[in-house]
């Protein structure tokens, strides 16, 4: 049994650099990823908002798996939802596909969020600490603490824009 059973992957920015409506340059370390996922088990559902209109912008998306050896289990939809059944639903009709693990660049896990309140509180502090102790001792701090001094500097750049 994989650990995700279920896997949902965004296209554009995800597995090829955004260039859309262009298919950008693949991101080989995140479709070998991907690929490792699903050799372990894993369904791939490629998660896209991706459509076919004037131009077949959906099916370029799943040609280029095609193209990369990603195995997909479905596209835009997860035909062996679980709960669907359960709930006397359709696979199809929840909007959301359903997945065990989201691969998305646009993507913010809220454990992040929290983190960063967490980080937030503590990140002034040993800034102040930094400006008032000097740069040498400023090291010495980040070397003590270099787990939260990499998450807060990480929480700030994430969350610039949403601030
Ligand atoms: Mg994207």
């Amino acid at each position: 049994m994989p650990k995700y059973e279920f896997v949902a992957v965004d296209f554009d920015g995800t597995l090829c650099a955004d260039a859309f409506p262009e298919v950008g340059e693949p991101k080989a370390l995140v479709i070998s990823y991907v690929k490792r996922l699903a050799e372990e088990g894993s369904k791939i559902i490629l998660y896209t908002s991706r459509e076919n209109g004037t131009r077949p912008l959906l099916d370029e998306a799943v040609e280029f798996c095609k193209a990369q050896e990603i195995p997909l289990y479905a596209v835009n939809e997860n035909p062996g939802n679980p709960h669907a059944a359960k709930n006397g639903l359709k696979h199809s009709d929840g909007r959301k596909v359903f997945a065990d693990l989201y691969i998305d660049d646009k993507a913010v896990n809220p454990l992040a969020i929290e983190l960063f309140s967490a980080a937030e509180i503590i990140a002034p502090e040993l800034q102040w600490v930094s400006a008032v102790i000097g740069p040498n001792l400023r090291q010495i701090a980040e070397t003590l603490t270099p787990h939260l001094w990499r998450a807060a500097a990480y929480m700030r750049a994430i969350m610039r824009d949403a601030r």
